[in-house]
């Protein structure tokens, strides 16, 4: 890349940025905790999600130390139908690292502030050239897809290394004045004009620098090879309700997916000749039968995908459950941190049950 080429991607860009960004709550701000919450919350979240979403967390957890010193199940009951569950844990954990080695104070490094749990080079990134004005690289996939057409990068983004191309990349580009604009002209032009499919090239900022626009490749860019195959497991939850009107919870393990989160008793069936009522006895020890069935659906995660079957379950002999199941009032069931797809079935059974 030439000084002169340089000089003029950055400026369009930052002036591009300045002029045109989304009025967006964490741009109103500088504080890093701030701008730390929502650059972990729009990881894998679309803009539009997160934003009530950021609003209610940063009213409830306003500084690094009450989210600090915040309960798990208050924390995830806050960050429940965001997903990716583990990303407010990391969270809390490293805030708590800053109010204890750092004094409350984020790091303004990047080698101190990627030593905190959870945050990683993209993060680190982030926070440092928005909340300090550092010029440090923050590569997201959005940004690999505007620098793969507009450098004309051919590398495949699906394997980790690549990455080290881009953040080279911006280095060399970034505006040291503003670093913050760049970072987020990057970001902004990923989310609004140079998006995956039918970039809006006319209304693009660098189109004149943009060598994908000239070879008029840019919806063949980036290359990304296809992920392994994703695992299906077909699920089968019940909702039983015993006759004091409790309902029956089972909390998740505490390490993977979902760790801590509450769900209904789901099953797999281990063979097609399984009934989910054997399955459940075996499971649970208890007797139950099936009836109404209530929502069917697929939820997709990250590698996963859960086809869940879901039916009412009539309590028929009840023995000692198991450690993590417990039963809730109706009440204390909504209380509790639950997944989206657990959710979905608790809205199934109340629209049901006219409740
Ligand atoms: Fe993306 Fe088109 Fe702009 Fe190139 S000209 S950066 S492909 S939107």
């Amino acid at each position: 890349m030439n000084e002169l080429y340089k000089k003029q991607v950055r400026s369009a860009l930052v002036s591009w940025f300045l002029e045109e960004k989304r009025d967006l709550p964490w741009r109103k701000t500088k504080d890093p905790y701030k701008i730390w919450v929502s650059e972990v919350m729009l990881q894998q979240t679309k803009v539009d999600t997160v934003i009530p979403y950021y609003e209610r967390f940063i009213a409830k957890y306003p500084s690094l130390e009450s989210l600090a010193t915040a309960k798990e199940g208050e924390l995830l009951k806050e960050w429940e139908g965001l997903g990716y569950y583990s990303r407010a844990r990391n969270l809390q954990a490293g805030v708590k690292e800053v109010v204890e080695a750092y004094g409350s104070v984020v790091p303004s490094t990047r080698k101190e502030i990627s030593k905190l749990k959870g945050v990683g080079p993209y993060t680190a990134g982030a926070v440092l050239s928005i909340a300090y004005g550092v010029p440090e690289h923050a590569v997201d996939g959005n940004v690999m897809r505007v620098l793969s057409r507009l450098l004309f990068i051919k590398e495949d983004i699906a394997k980790p290394k690549t990455k080290k191309i881009f953040e080279e990349a911006v280095m060399e580009l970034i505006d040291e004045n503003n670093p913050s604009a760049f970072n987020q002209g990057l970001m902004e032009l990923g989310a609004v004009i140079c998006t995956p499919t039918k970039p809006k090239c006319l209304l693009c900022p660098v189109r004149e620098y943009c060598t994908a626009f000239f070879e008029g490749k840019q919806e063949e860019l980036p290359i990304k090879t296809i992920n392994k195959k994703t695992k299906l497991h077909k699920m089968k939850a019940v909702v039983i309700e015993r006759d004091n009107g409790q309902i029956l919870l089972e909390k998740r393990p505490s390490k993977g997916l979902l760790a801590n989160m509450w769900q209904f008793p789901m099953v797999e069936l281990p063979t097609a000749t399984h009934t989910v009522e054997e399955v459940v006895e075996h499971d649970y020890g208890i007797a139950i039968k099936k009836e109404n069935e209530l929502i069917a659906f697929k939820h997709i995660f990250s590698h996963l995908v859960w086809e869940v079957e879901s039916f009412e379950g009539e309590l028929v002999t009840e023995k000692e459950l198991p450690a993590p199941c417990k039963w809730f009032t109706k009440e204390e069931v909504s209380n509790q941190p639950m997944p989206v797809p657990v959710i979905k079935i608790w809205n199934a059974w109340k629209e049901r049950n006219n409740i």
